[in-house]
């Protein structure tokens, strides 16, 4: 059984104290779920204050990208190693603002992918088309794409600890998300394509989050589909509300 993963992408957003508030306040109203896993990816800065209020805490702590470089001179960048020392179990890889405004490109996202594995951090590893892709109906086509080129090299026992989040880039921000059949659709292709490369044990054990714009009153909807595992989720996630009406869809 695939146990849906819903994570909060807070993006650069939050000083240290309104993480502190807006993580005690999940911690507030998140109970005790046992059949889905919550998770948040404040930035860099806020990751040791938050870190401890999440100890024994059913909250996951998240990074939004990592280097792939364990250490060395490499100004501005963050390591696995180091996100592992702060308590960090997750990170985000090849996000589509990292591929769009820092050059993070499938063998980018590849090198990623493969030191967070390498040093205990479990990928997420985002992928989707742009609305001119869609459009040209191109959109499996790129998916399958960023698909294989960042998973190259992975091996079928690695991909137990590998998310795939489908994220249309139309639908980030927008307030425009993806039709629960569209997503689903993506989603089936993706698991195809996981079938043909690790076989069907493993794609059927794959978790693929959906994120663009998923919102309280599209949530339920949404993960009422059989291919779609959870959400990321960015703007929805920096209120506390709006996050736990998302984590206790239905
Ligand atoms: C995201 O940044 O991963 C995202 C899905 O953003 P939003 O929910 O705001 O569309």
């Amino acid at each position: 059984m695939r146990v849906p993963l819903l994570a909060g992408n807070w993006k650069m957003h939050k000083t240290v104290s309104e993480a502190v508030d807006l993580v005690k306040a999940l911690l507030d109203g998140v109970g005790a779920p046992t059949d889905r896993e919550v998770l948040v990816c404040p930035p860099y800065t806020a990751l040791l204050a938050v870190q401890p209020l999440l100890e024994g805490k059913p909250i996951g702590l998240g990074a939004q990208d990592v280097f792939h470089e364990v250490q060395g001179a490499y100004t501005g960048a963050i390591s696995p190693v180091m996100l592992r020392d702060i308590g960090c179990t997750y990170v985000i890889v090849g996000h589509s603002e990292r591929r769009q405004y820092f050059g993070d490109d499938d063998a980018a996202v590849n090198r990623k992918l493969h030191s967070a594995l390498a040093h205990g951090l479990r990928p997420i590893m985002c992928v989707g088309e742009s609305k001119p892709q869609r459009d040209a109906g191109e959109a499996e086509s790129v998916v399958v794409s960023q698909i294989h080129g960042g998973l190259a090299e992975v091996t079928a026992a690695q991909m137990n600890d590998v998310v795939i989040a489908y994220e249309p880039i139309w639908a980030i921000g927008t307030g425009d998300t993806a039709t629960p059949d569209d997503a689903q659709a993506m989603h089936a292709a993706i698991r195809n394509v996981l079938t043909e490369l690790f076989g069907d044990t493993v794609s059927s054990q794959v978790r693929i989050q959906y994120g663009g714009s998923v919102k309280p009153d599209n949530v339920d909807d949404l993960m009422a589909q059989p291919d779609i595992d959870g959400a990321l989720v960015g703007g929805a996630s920096l209120k506390a509300e709006q996050f736990l009406r998302i984590v206790h869809f239905q």
